[in-house]
């Protein structure tokens, strides 16, 4: 059994991956410890959306090796699915089921893949649900929510397979203005709490507030890797400093 308090909860070694002649991750090296809370920024296809998804093998990689807890991920079967369900993803499109009810999205992984029986999976189910604060919306169908609470029940989908780190690709993007509040306050008390968290995001009002890391990644590198009190004030390579003049 690998310790706990010192293996990461995900650690990637020298990962490289193409998409033909583009090399779309080099070199990736990055451990993320138990309980922190990793922003990742960089322009637009830098790679950050690729990053996640390999962390939990939507996307195979080319060489190198990813490890949860300890753990090498699988290239497939059984200990894939197991893996993956101790890795959490939310997505910017949200990817709720939409002719299930809202409590049927929630309570679908716990019973298929975690084999919870229907009621210990309802009744956790409920509780995740009144957290993100969707409790009376779920006998509803996802069309009948607004953007921000699809994205919420998305988040307690997410947490219903009790995730060892949940990862968000851009979860707010997608969303009217007034909705971004709404889930990233329920990202900040998720960190607060203890959550492992990989971010990626445009909110530096949530990088401000939560993030204990920020990695800035460009051309499928990660160029800086810091605290984001440095990372905002004093941003070492062009590329960051490229970067923060356009969005600050
Ligand atoms: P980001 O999330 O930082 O915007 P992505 O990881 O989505 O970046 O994409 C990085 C690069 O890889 C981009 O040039 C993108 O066009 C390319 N890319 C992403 N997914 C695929 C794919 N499935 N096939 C081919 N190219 C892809
Ligand atoms: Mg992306």
């Amino acid at each position: 059994m690998p310790d706990t308090n010192v293996t990461p909860m995900i650690s990637m070694k020298n990962v490289q991956k193409h998409f033909g002649d583009l090399h779309v991750l080099r070199d990736i090296d990055l451990e993320v410890p138990r309980g922190q809370v990793v922003v990742v920024l960089g322009p637009s296809g830098s790679g950050k959306s690729t990053l996640c998804r390999t962390i939990n093998r939507l996307e195979p990689i080319d060489s190198g090796e990813i490890r949860v807890e300890g753990e090498l991920l699988p290239a497939e079967g059984r200990d894939l699915a197991r893996l993956r369900a101790d890795v959490g993803m939310v997505f910017q499109s949200f990817n709720l089921f939409s002719h299930k009810t809202i409590l049927d999205n929630v309570t679908l992984g716990p019973i298929k893949v975690r084999k919870a029986s229907k009621a210990d999976a309802r009744k956790r189910a409920e509780e995740l649900l009144d957290r993100v604060g969707i409790a009376a919306q779920k006998d509803k169908y996802p069309a009948q929510l607004s953007g921000g609470q699809q994205q919420r029940v998305a988040i307690a989908r997410s947490l219903a397979m009790d995730p060892k780190v949940i990862l968000f690709d851009e979860p707010t993007s997608a969303l009217d203005p007034e909705m971004v509040s709404e889930v990233l306050d329920v990202m900040v008390a998720l960190a607060k709490e203890g959550m492992t968290m990989v971010v990626v995001t445009h909110e530096m009002g949530f990088a401000r507030k939560a993030a204990d890391r920020v990695i800035f990644m460009a051309d499928g590198q990660i160029v800086e890797d810091t605290d984001p009190e440095t990372f905002f004030t004093a941003p070492k390579s062009d590329r960051a400093k490229d970067f923060l003049s356009k969005i600050l």
